[in-house]
């Protein structure tokens, strides 16, 4: 059925219909479209009442987003996951679309830092009350509850001390108190711990970190249970424009594709520069899950199954003039993030945690001597070498 016009001269702008192919790239297109075109009126209409599948604008949904969700939805154990275009997206999403003025909510006392401000700054503006607590210890998050209290928000693995929450006790003073627990499983990953399995309410990635892993794409992911919660927090997303990028989606699935392999080999990787860290004169503490001294050891045994992830946290003697020395001479990326397939190193007092006072600092744990590692999946006689090297020079 042609349509009117059709033998008039060819114009550049106008669409010709994509190459008919019996075969298929065996890769995802990548699609950037932004508007799509719907045959006539009626089509549209079931577009929108949900009788016939399309897309119809790129806010609204797009075949590389759809494609990047049912995988990780694959992954986390999850129907009906969604793209933002940054994890941030993703919390801000929940928050917005599931609180509203008069609501309580619990952040853990050592959230991501932008989520943090998150609590501290945004949600109060809009009549939303936030307090924190300590999410090791059912004790404080009991004593945190109040009567409206609709919501806890945990990290599983603590940023940058790498302390465990007592999440059993947490889904369970939460609903018994009729409120949700949403998991930023950012650091975890569905290979350490899959909140779905064991009583999440929704679940929350940074996938920009682990999941995409190569620092080029900037993605959260967000699932919930229940489907009103997924449609308040889908109707946040569009309406305030969280949307991912196509082309950050298709980077991100390809990512994904080693995501097992990058996973075990820079946990093995992080696991043995555990413990050579722990052997070096000038490291006064290392933090690693699975070490038995790390004050949450017998937990993160029960918690993460063997998985113990790709992050070391360590701190040298010296102070700051030691932590400056070893980043003048590493050979490593002195970045702020983490989960890239290179290993990266971050100074919480500097970085994530500047905001804070030495003494508020102090109270975490973290020195000027305090670094965070996000172990990659280089050779380890490399990063073995960097760090020795790097770690006796700065004593001296
Ligand atoms: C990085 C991170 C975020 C924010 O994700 P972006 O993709 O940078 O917006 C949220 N939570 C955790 C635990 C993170 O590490």
């Amino acid at each position: 059925m042609s349509k009117p016009g059709h033998n008039l001269p060819r114009d550049p702008v106008r669409s010709v219909p994509w190459p008919e192919s019996v075969s298929r790239p065996v890769v995802t297109p990548l699609q950037p479209g932004v508007v799509y075109a719907s045959p006539d009126i009626d089509t549209l209409n079931a577009q929108y009442e949900g009788g016939a599948q399309g897309y119809t604008y790129s806010r609204e949904g797009h075949p590389n987003a759809s494609v990047l969700a049912q995988k990780l939805d694959e992954m986390e154990g999850a129907r009906g996951g969604m793209m933002t275009g940054s994890g941030m997206g993703a919390v801000s999403a929940v928050l917005l679309g599931l609180l509203q003025a008069g609501d309580h909510m619990i952040g853990g006392d050592q959230l991501y830092g932008r989520s943090l401000r998150m609590l501290t700054q945004d949600l109060p503006r809009f009549g939303i009350e936030t307090s924190f607590a300590d999410p090791t210890d059912a004790a404080s998050i009991r004593a945190a509850m109040r009567p409206n209290t609709k919501m806890i928000l945990v990290e599983l693995v603590s940023n940058p001390t790498l302390r465990i929450a007592d999440i059993d006790a947490i889904y369970q003073i939460a609903h018994e108190n009729g409120a949700i627990v949403v998991v930023d499983n950012t650091f975890t990953t569905p290979r350490g711990y899959r909140p779905f399995d064991h009583g999440a309410d929704i679940v929350i990635h940074s996938v920009t970190k682990l999941l995409a892993g190569h620092s080029d794409a900037m993605l959260g992911y967000v699932a919930a249970k229940s489907a009103d919660h997924a449609q308040a927090i889908w109707d946040v997303i569009v309406t305030m424009g969280f949307t991912a990028s196509p082309y950050d989606c298709w980077m991100a699935e390809r990512g994904l594709y080693s995501f097992d392999l990058r996973f075990e080999r820079a946990s093995a990787n992080a696991a043995a520069l555990a413990t050579m860290l722990a052997e070096q004169p000038g490291v006064s503490r290392v933090l690693y899950p699975s070490r038995s001294d790390h004050p949450d050891q017998a937990r993160a045994a029960a918690v993460l199954g063997g998985q113990f992830g790709n992050m070391v946290s360590f701190e040298i003697k010296g102070g700051h003039s030691s932590a400056q020395r070893l980043t003048e001479v590493i050979d490593m990326n002195f970045a702020p993030t983490l989960g890239d397939v290179g290993t990266t190193l971050s100074h919480p007092a500097s970085s994530s945690h500047r905001g804070l006072t030495p003494e508020g600092r102090s109270a975490l744990g973290i020195s000027d001597g305090f670094f965070r590692m996000s172990v990659g999946i280089e050779d380890l006689s490399r990063l073995e070498h960097a760090l020795k090297t790097a770690i006796s020079a700065s004593q001296s």
